[in-house]
């Protein structure tokens, strides 16, 4: 057996850096990987959303270039394959600049397989058994596959294989309409294709506020994407040109064909073939393995995280779990994950940056709330920009004057949230952003504004 001061099991977000911290603090590392440096983020995730996005708006700019006095000469038309090589040249480069810099760091042993675990501390990889005082799980997730009947005998897409198209479709039917679905039905409605987003609940990403949720299908369907909310009792079959889905919408029976199918119906962690129980390590009824606030599962120097400890879904949560473990067991301090505030956002266009709770999760919560709203339409750099769909909105506790929440639905609102986001980590009252003086013409030149005409609700 091959002994380390400590094995990270997953190269995904968290693992790489915390595998160069403490390889750099002198201990000696084994980082696991079965597949791609990287993870989730930089293969099937972020990266290669976020290209295709960016592909994405370029078409739609290209179609709208004559409002803005620029003549485009023939139709605008996609080359998915160059869409793809772009994207697939991305991911590569930072994949393998991942692998390269942990292959580079001295005291760190990279390895490639499998893992599972044989022992507490102990694991197997590709026949070898390795062992060590500390072990980090950093296994992420993938795409949870639901139980519709009929969908073991249709072609379905995930976000890992809708990401390997190099044609785009004729129709695309997408199953879930939060964050990842909708991100994929735009992107795709840019390309060309028809899109029908199939969603359960009453409304589209049900966990912002009604009028959030409201303005983003408003924008996806003023593009021509086909929405039904509500729906029940889906069931899929193929058909001569691809896959039927039919399902029941507003108590009646009805189907929607599609030449592709799109699951988007959220994730499920990578924690069953894992040897958990041979370990001892504890997970929930979902599979994700549980942890105390500072990421250490039941086990004894047996740590968990990113996606796979259900803390966060997000890179940036699973970035910052790193960051709390190495602070905690290398700079003697004492940081928790209760110290971050929730932050995202949405890569639809416009953009959906959010911080900390919605105005529904304030109220609920019982406080006082303070309401702020104004439309991107009297926003002067979104007019310049002839970018005006979507609203800001700010949600602060009327007792405390401090800032609960914030959404920006709207042209660099992913950006411009962080100003809202670093007043509350500096647990400033709203007046602090109020009398401040922004950089105009900017989407953040009316955040004073919006601080400075709140409204009591509830
Ligand atoms: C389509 C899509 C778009 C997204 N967009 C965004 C976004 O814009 N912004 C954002 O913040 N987040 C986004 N996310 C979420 C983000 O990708 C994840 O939250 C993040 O990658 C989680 O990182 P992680 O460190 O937990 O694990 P992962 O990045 O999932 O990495 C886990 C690694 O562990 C490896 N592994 C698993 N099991 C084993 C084993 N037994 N042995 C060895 N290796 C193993 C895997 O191969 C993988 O490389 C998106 C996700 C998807 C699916």
């Amino acid at each position: 057996m091959q002994s380390f001061d400590a094995i990270i099991i997953g190269a995904g977000q968290a693992g790489p850096a915390l595998a160069k911290r403490l390889a750099g603090a002198g201990q000696r590392v084994a980082i696991i990987e079965r597949q791609s440096f990287g993870g989730t983020c930089i293969n099937t995730g972020c990266t290669p959303t976020k290209t295709l996005v960016a592909s994405a708006y370029a078409a739609h700019m290209a179609r709208r270039a004559a409002e803005f006095g620029v003549v485009v000469s023939g139709g605008v038309s996609v080359d998915m394959r160059r869409v793809k090589q772009r994207k697939d040249a991305i991911v590569a480069s930072w994949s393998a600049a991942t692998e390269a810099s942990l292959r580079a760091t001295d005291n760190c042993t990279v390895c490639r397989g499998h893992a599972r675990f044989v022992a507490p501390h102990e694991v197997e990889v590709g026949g070898e058994r390795l062992g060590a005082a500390r072990v980090f799980i950093n296994v992420g997730g993938r795409a949870a596959v639901p139980a519709i009947p009929g969908i073991d005998a249709v072609p379905y897409l995930t976000n890992t294989t809708a990401l390997e198209l190099d044609a785009v479709p004729a129709h695309l039917v997408i199953i879930g309409g939060s964050y990842i679905g909708l991100e994929f039905a735009q992107i795709f409605r840019r390309f060309g294709a028809e899109v029908t987003v199939l969603e359960g609940a009453p409304r589209l990403v049900p966990r912002e506020d009604d009028e959030i949720s409201t303005a983003i299908r408003g924008v996806l369907e003023s593009e021509g994407i086909r929405i039904v909310c509500g729906v029940r009792d889906l069931a899929v079959a193929q058909e001569q040109s691809g896959v039927e889905v039919s399902l029941t919408d507003s108590g009646s029976r009805t189907s929607v064909a599609g030449s592709h199918l799109l699951l988007a119906v959220g994730r499920r962690p990578n924690t069953n073939d894992l040897g958990l129980d041979r370990a001892g390590v504890a997970t929930d009824a979902r599979g994700f393995i549980t942890v105390d606030d500072r990421l250490q599962t039941n086990v004894p120097d047996i740590w968990a995280l990113g996606d796979c400890n259900g803390r966060g879904a997000f890179t940036h949560t699973s970035w910052n779990d790193f960051e709390i473990v190495a602070a905690n067991l290398l700079d003697g301090e004492a940081r928790t994950v209760n110290d971050r505030i929730a932050a995202y956002a949405l890569y639809t266009d416009p953009p959906l940056g959010r911080a900390g709770m919605t105005e529904t999760e304030a109220r609920a919560a019982g406080h006082t709330v303070l309401v702020g709203r104004m439309a991107m339409a009297d926003v002067a750099r979104a007019i310049e920009k002839g970018e005006t769909a979507g609203l800001m909105k700010l949600v602060v506790d009327g007792a405390t004057q401090k800032i609960l929440g914030a959404a920006i639905l709207g042209t660099g609102g992913d950006e411009a949230i962080h100003s809202e986001l670093d007043l509350m980590y500096a647990g400033a009252p709203y007046t602090v952003l109020q009398r401040a003086m922004h950089i105009h013409p900017t989407v953040c030149e009316l955040l004073p504004s919006l601080a400075g005409d709140l409204q009591p609700v509830g």
